[in-house]
């Protein structure tokens, strides 16, 4: 069995924090050198929710007050200029479900109702902007020059086991013609893992999905880390992405309380972070 260690060696990791407006985004290097597209993943800072949501929370689903929520959106699109009338926001659900989109949907999930249960979204459309939700979950882009295709999407642990990434990768292939030869992928700030204990079981389940070693590694008293990561970019590989094309910001929302909200170390008392995606005009 091949070790994991040995694939990621090919695969490019690093992130810049840019600032804006008293904000701060988080950027994947390789993705910021492509001028057709923009991209980022949110911070807690320089927002307007109170503890344990400070401040800058992205989900309308958790106990804050939903006008800070949305109050924390026009700050975030004023500060990095994005048009706030263009989001899309993903209604995740831990799937594997992958919905095509476009400026018809514009406002879905923010000022106007969900989109059906998705954890991906794909789009050609550029008057389009992906957003999805995290708080530990990763977050994958990919970006086809060749057609003019983008997708996002939100991966915890359960999507990951239903191959989200995959799904995500061929979604673009089968509306949008994309060679997955040509897909650039990253992957954004996430749960580390280090930091990422599951049961016992779940590790096993990571292990033979995933046939590589090191993938899940036991634990004492019945646990076991899984690298939800590695999972993510291995079944890019298994679609067909090359791995010079993938690369990953490695940073990590656990241990990072200055800049992210985490679901596990803040005991599910927390705000969420967005990930967004768009084709610039
Ligand atoms: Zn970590």
């Amino acid at each position: 069995m091949q070790n994991f260690d040995s694939v990621r060696e090919k695969i490019h990791s690093g992130n810049s924090i840019i600032e804006s407006g008293g904000l701060r985004l988080a950027v994947d290097d390789r993705l910021s050198e492509i001028s057709a597209i923009r991209h980022g993943f949110s911070t807690r800072v320089g927002g307007v929710s109170p503890v344990p949501f400070d401040s800058l929370n992205m989900s309308l689903t958790r106990d804050d007050n939903k006008a800070n929520v949305f109050r924390n959106y026009r700050i975030f699109c004023d500060a990095f200029g994005l048009d706030h009338g263009s989001l899309v926001l993903v209604n995740h659900e831990h799937g594997a479900n992958v919905v095509r989109v476009d400026r018809s949907f514009c406002g879905r999930g923010l000022t106007s109702e969900p989109l059906p249960f998705c954890d991906g979204m794909v789009t050609d459309d550029p008057a389009v902007t992906l957003v999805t939700l995290h708080a530990d979950c990763s977050c994958v882009y990919l970006y086809d020059p060749e057609h003019g295709a983008i997708g996002l999407a939100h991966a915890g642990w359960k999507g990951t086991l239903k191959r989200v990434a995959q799904r995500l990768a061929e979604k673009l292939t089968a509306e949008y013609g994309s060679n997955p030869r040509r897909i650039i992928g990253a992957i954004g700030p996430r749960i580390c893992f280090d930091c990422f204990e599951v049961g016992e079981e779940i590790g096993e389940e990571f292990a033979r999905e995933f046939d590589f070693d090191g993938i899940a590694k036991p634990r004492k008293c019945g646990k076991a880390y899984a690298d939800i990561e590695a999972a993510l970019l291995i079944q890019l590989l298994d679609a067909g992405l090359l791995p010079g094309n993938l690369s990953t910001m490695g940073l990590c929302t656990f241990e990072r309380s200055d800049l992210f909200f985490s679901y596990r170390r803040d005991r599910t008392q927390t705000g969420a972070m967005i990930g967004f995606l768009k084709l610039n005009n």
